[in-house]
């Protein structure tokens, strides 16, 4: 089921991916954009993303049916306040933000009587960002968490066959736990990777030349999320501190064990550590 307006607010990959994906998918909503800066509205227009590219955030959401909030976490709250007078009553207001419980806490507030709030989470992406990022099949195959938190059931499932028109698997999920799971699943392992880009280059007898001549070696397949933006993984790390905070531990307490049992030659506690992961990540595709 498909909403006849729709307003994609941010139009970096997620949103653009998200009209490549309705476009595919033949919907004839009519789609309004916005976004903050004018280098990224022109180009969304010349690349003919939204069928209307406005120049407030009141002319993209006045008869929207579906607002969508596609910006950096942390500018959720602001956002959502400007367009908040502007809603239109009935209409329906997700976004896509990696967090759920800081959106939540952010977004709420601002919303009129009689406006929807569905807080949604694609489990897609990659480490390209920006309007010209996107592509109609980002969402195929992979899941959109769903974490209703006091949305009514039929907003809750119009927003579902959307996503699924998309090319999505929907799945609903509590709060606490979506931050949780995205921490273990997406956040640290960011984390990880900006970390292990840093200490190559903090070593000053590796070149960087010698990094990227011979990073085929892991590094390459490592580190590629490292590439992501910034600003995105900043908010993320900035909202997500309690669940960021307990998966960090837990991997740093592994990571101590891995280390002593080098240093003390352990052989058997590596190969039993090696053998039981390297079991777990054969099962996943
Ligand atoms: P992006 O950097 O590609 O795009 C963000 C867009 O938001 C840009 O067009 C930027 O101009 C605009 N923007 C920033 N602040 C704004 C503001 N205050 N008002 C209006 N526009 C503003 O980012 P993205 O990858 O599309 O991520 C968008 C959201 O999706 C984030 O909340 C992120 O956590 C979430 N998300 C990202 C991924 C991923 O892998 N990239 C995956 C799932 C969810």
């Amino acid at each position: 089921m498909s909403y006849p307006r729709v307003a994609l607010l941010g139009l970096g990959l997620i949103a653009s991916s998200m009209f490549w994906a309705m476009k595919r998918a033949g919907m004839d909503s009519h789609v309004t954009g916005y976004a903050r800066s004018q280098a990224t509205r022109d180009t969304a227009r010349r690349l003919g993303l939204c069928h209307e590219v406005c120049d407030s955030v009141a002319e993209a959401v006045r008869d929207a049916d579906l607002v969508v909030l596609a910006v950096p976490v942390g500018a959720m709250g602001e956002l959502a306040e400007a367009m908040a007078p502007h809603l239109k009553p009935g209409c329906t207001v997700t976004d896509v933000g990696s967090v759920k419980q800081a959106v939540i806490d952010a977004v709420r507030p601002h919303l009129p009587e009689g406006v929807e709030f569905v807080p949604a989470h694609p489990m897609a992406g990659t480490e390209h960002s920006g309007p010209d990022a996107g592509f109609a099949s980002l969402y195929d195959n992979r899941w959109c968490l769903i974490v209703p938190e006091g949305a009514s059931e039929q907003a809750t499932a119009r927003l579902e066959a959307y996503w699924q028109a998309l090319g999505a698997n929907t799945e609903r999920m509590e709060v606490e736990h979506h931050d949780l799971v995205c921490a273990v699943v997406s956040h640290i392992p960011h984390l990880i990777a900006y970390t292990m880009v840093g200490v190559a280059d903090d070593l000053r007898r590796v070149s960087d030349q010698e990094v990227i001549k011979f990073s085929a070696a892991g590094f390459r397949d490592f580190t590629r999320i490292a590439a992501s933006d910034p600003t995105m993984w900043r908010d993320v790390f900035l909202t997500n501190k309690p669940a960021t905070l307990e998966i960090l531990g837990r991997f740093t307490e592994e990571l101590f064990a891995l280390q002593r049992a080098i240093r003390t030659g352990d052989g058997q506690l590596l190969f039993d550590y090696f053998t039981r992961t390297r079991e777990i990540r054969r099962g996943i595709l």
